[in-house]
């Protein structure tokens, strides 16, 4: 499929106002038009996990199998995903799972259905979702699990395979720190701002089902997550 270079309206009309909640962003996101992303999909596969997580992972698109259910990472990538969580030591309880776009992006193939990389303009229109979810999210931690969660949080320039694995200050590392430098204090939409977290970039867990050498790629998805484990202060931070 050739990259689509053209423009897309974008996700931003399709956020009411007033969701104050990941649940009613969720039902909005629903409806989502604003790529041509939702013609050939099943259904908006939106963020889940709890809106305290302590730690918030980032992922690309949905899968065939997260398109059908309408869940993040319930296919084969996410599978090997809850593993590498648990060998690195992170508690699934305090994860909020999610992906930079919401719609599977697919080419047909006789009857199969075969995952295609989201171009910029996709990842672009999606980003309002991402941008409203952190605004209701608090994490200490946000990890990019591949590049194009990386592109969509960091921009065009951050190459995963130089920096995966460092702690960067967030929103700081952000590209635009200003979309993301808010958290909502109350339901009456009062803000604050939002307190220092750290990011980190490792690779996505598909990324290791296509590796030659699955073992070595799967222990260099596990040392990030370790990182991102040991980077979190043993108490949730103070409100
Ligand atoms: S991919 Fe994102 S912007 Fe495009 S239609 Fe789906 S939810 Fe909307």
């Amino acid at each position: 499929m050739a990259e689509n270079t053209g423009s897309a309206p974008g996700a931003q009309r399709f956020i009411p106002p007033g969701a104050d909640t990941i649940d009613e962003l969720r039902a909005a996101s629903g409806g989502c038009q604003g790529c041509e992303l939702y013609r050939d999909a099943t259904q908006t596969v939106f963020g889940r996990g709890d809106e305290s997580a302590r730690v918030v992972l980032v992922g690309e698109q949905p899968g065939d199998m997260e398109d059908q259910k309408g869940l993040p990472f319930v296919g084969p990538a996410g599978r090997l995903l809850r593993k590498a969580v648990d060998d690195a030591g992170l508690d699934p309880s305090q994860i909020y799972l999610t992906n930079a776009v919401k719609h599977f992006r697919f080419e047909l193939r006789g009857k199969r259905r075969i995952h295609q990389t989201p171009d910029r303009v996709h990842i672009t229109a999606c980003r309002p979702w991402l941008v409203a979810e952190f605004a209701r999210l608090d994490p200490e931690i946000v990890v990019v699990l591949g590049a194009t969660a990386a592109k969509a949080l960091l921009g065009p320039t951050f190459r995963v395979t130089k920096q995966r694995g460092e702690l960067l200050p967030w929103p700081a590392s952000a590209q635009h720190p200003e979309d993301f430098t808010q958290v909502p204090v109350d339901s009456a939409g009062r803000v604050a701002d939002a307190p220092e977290a750290r990011l980190l970039a490792t690779i996505h867990p598909s990324a290791v089902l296509r590796a030659d050498d699955q073992d070595k790629a799967y222990e260099g998805l596990v040392a990030d997550l370790t990182v991102a484990a040991r980077a979190l202060p043993a108490g949730r931070r103070p409100e």
